[in-house]
């Protein structure tokens, strides 16, 4: 490697470690073994881990600050999920070569949505083979008040933050060739935009907490994960086709049919699928308020397993559920 594997990682990384405020107390950072870390009285760590592989999870050539946000992102969106608040981070970088301007916007990437999330880099390795990015976060919320998976019971009712489906739209476009300053107007770029660089609902994860049953965020598709919450609670659930929020950007690409099931099945938007007793719902618009965010209610926990979707009363038919790494059969 031109630049030795210590001046990249002081070059690169040491200011991400360097990073003023967050959650949680660093007592030793990075250049040290291992990290050493406080957590504070009363709380407990949230720890989770993601992998990115090239050609898996980004394309070869993706924009490297994608890639750094988006490595960072996923991680993030599991603490979202889990009602935490994001603390410390850390990186396994796996590099062909160094490539210094592609370090230097990967960086970017990862450390502009570190700032905003108050998260700090601890650690981490540097190994050269084919291009991997595996970030570990640890984030803390207050004992015994972690959002889970498990927690839905019939009868509640079943949300969705912000505006899913716009990710895959934004996939598709990508695939289609489209860059990110398109000219063809501003629906197409924040399509684009949704797929290189999600946006981890933190701020709402954490205000859902005592009022949410049951948290999951969606990264291999609304009703897949949406299912997946159900599975864990024990019961089942129902997805009204019709009040799935769907876009202005999103339709004008895509159109109905094609939005609705890029909005139940198009992975990676990285919102947040929950459920709450129905006698609280009225509790849920001053939750988002306090956290900016938006959700819909989309459909209900039922008591039988499964997944069952209508849209207008007519029972809907979904072509595929969701992503999975390794289909049965595939
Ligand atoms: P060791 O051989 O003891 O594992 P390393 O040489 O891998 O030590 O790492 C030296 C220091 O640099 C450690 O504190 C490690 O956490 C940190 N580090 C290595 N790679 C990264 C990286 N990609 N991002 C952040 N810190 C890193
Ligand atoms: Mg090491």
């Amino acid at each position: 490697m031109a630049l030795g594997e210590f001046d990249l990682i002081g070059k690169y990384f040491g200011p991400l470690g360097r990073q003023a405020g967050g959650a949680g107390e660093v007592v030793v950072g990075i250049g040290d073994d291992a990290a050493v870390l406080a957590v504070p009285p009363g709380m407990q760590l949230v720890a989770s881990l993601d992998t990115l592989v090239e050609g898996r999870h980004f394309r070869r050539g993706a924009p490297a600050g994608s890639v750094g946000h988006r490595a960072l992102a996923v991680n993030l969106s599991d603490l979202a999920a889990m009602g935490a608040q994001p603390a410390w981070y850390l990186l396994s970088l796996t590099l062909p070569e160094v490539d210094e301007a592609w370090l230097a916007g990967f960086v970017a990437g990862m450390d502009a949505l570190a700032r905003r999330s108050g998260i700090r880099l601890v650690g981490g390795d540097t190994t050269r083979g084919p291009l991997a990015i595996a970030v570990q976060v640890m984030g803390l919320v207050p004992a015994g008040r972690a959002l889970l998976r498990s927690g839905a019971r019939p009868g509640d009712l079943l949300y969705v933050s912000g505006a899913p489906g716009e990710a895959a739209a934004g996939l598709a476009l990508a695939l289609a060739g489209a860059t990110g300053d398109d000219p063809d107007g501003a629906g197409r770029t924040h399509l684009l935009h949704r797929f290189h660089y999600p946006e981890p609902r933190l701020a709402l994860g954490q205000a859902l907490r005592g009022l949410a049953s049951a948290c999951i965020d969606v990264s291999d598709g609304l009703a897949a994960d949406a299912l997946h919450l159900a599975q864990e609670s024990g019961c089942g659930l129902f997805i009204d086709v019709q009040q799935l929020p769907l876009g202005e950007q999103l339709l004008a690409a895509s159109g109905e049919r094609l939005a609705r099931e890029q909005a139940l099945s198009g992975g990676d938007d990285y919102e947040l699928c929950f459920t709450l007793p129905a006698a609280r719902a009225g509790e849920l618009p001053a939750r988002l308020g306090a956290a900016g965010g938006v959700a819909h209610c989309i459909g209900r926990m039922e008591a039988t397993p499964g997944l069952r979707l209508a849209c207008g009363g007519v029972p809907y038919a979904l072509q595929r559920l969701g992503f999975d790494h390794f289909p049965a059969g595939g």
